[in-house]
């Protein structure tokens, strides 16, 4: 799996990002007009902790508007198709554009697969799987041999073959889609795909890019099913969260005293 953020660049980022969303909020509460609010922070006068500040704030307060205003680009290779069905699944805010099965005729059938570790790990479970890998591959072949148009021999694949897209998404977005695929039981080779996301708009963007997590930590607690036993700790189990909040209602939990 390959993933590079193509827009924006680290310069572009440093110079129109914080601004832009810093802009954005800053209309809502001035008499300025935005285009004179633009022209203070290009002239330099309003300082980039003030602008995170400011923007930390809006976000928390759930004014998400104004982070849609900047968008990220990402090339991403070499996933399954099992991956970007789950992917393409997201619709607001956010454009794929996917390599056709239809148009892309794969001449090349050796290497379009991606094999779970959990395969890979066991040799009788490879085993399995290299056939099927290699009779489909070879069966798309024969098809294509034979006349049969791309678009209806890619009837063979397994949904573990490989594809390519490009990504384009408004940070809003890109936090909630990393809400839920960052999480630590979220499909593995979704959420492979969504930390290498975030290292790559870490690299580009620090600021951004911590407001990258799973949406466990916004929240406070875990509503994910399968943690009941509370085994990923990030946050307390939903049911957790509630005993002790029932036990602070009921005044049974003890305030520290000022002095401890
Ligand atoms: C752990 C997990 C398990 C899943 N399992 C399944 C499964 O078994 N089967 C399955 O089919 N799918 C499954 N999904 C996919 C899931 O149902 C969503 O389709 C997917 O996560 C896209 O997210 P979203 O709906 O938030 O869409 P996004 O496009 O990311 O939408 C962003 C937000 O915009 C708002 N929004 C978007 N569209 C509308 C609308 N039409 N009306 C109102 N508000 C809207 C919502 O607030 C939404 O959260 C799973 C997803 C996860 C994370």
């Amino acid at each position: 799996m390959h993933v590079q953020l193509l827009f924006p660049t680290k310069e572009i980022a440093e110079e129109y990002y914080r601004q832009l969303v810093y802009l954005a909020c800053r209309t809502c509460y001035s008499e300025q007009k935005p285009e004179e609010i633009w022209q203070r922070i290009r002239d330099g006068k309003v300082r980039d902790e003030k602008m995170e500040q400011l923007i930390t704030k809006v976000v928390q307060s759930g004014h998400h508007s104004t982070i849609e205003h900047i968008v990220f680009s990402f090339s991403i290779s070499g996933v399954s198709r099992t991956l970007t069905h789950q992917l393409v699944r997201h619709r607001i805010g956010v454009a794929f554009d996917q390599q056709s099965q239809r148009y892309v005729q794969f001449k090349n059938t050796e290497d379009i697969f991606v094999e779970p570790d959990t395969i890979r790990e066991n040799p009788e479970a490879h085993a399995v799987f290299e056939e099927i890998r290699k009779k489909s591959a070879e069966a798309y072949e024969k098809l294509i041999e034979l006349g049969v148009p791309a678009e209806d021999a890619r009837f063979l694949f397994p949904q573990a073959v490989t594809t390519n897209l490009i990504m384009t998404v408004n940070l809003r977005e890109l936090i909630h889609i990393c809400g839920l695929r960052l999480c630590t039981l979220a499909q593995w080779e979704i959420r492979r795909l969504f930390k290498k996301v975030r290292k790559e708009v870490m690299a580009v963007s620090p600021f951004f890019g911590r407001m990258l997590v799973p949406h466990c930590v916004h929240e406070g607690f875990c509503n994910e099913l399968n943690n009941m036993d509370w085994h990923c700790k990030i946050r307390p189990p939903l049911h957790i969260a509630q005993e002790v909040f029932e036990k602070w209602r009921k005044g049974e939990l003890v305030e520290r005293e000022k002095s401890e």
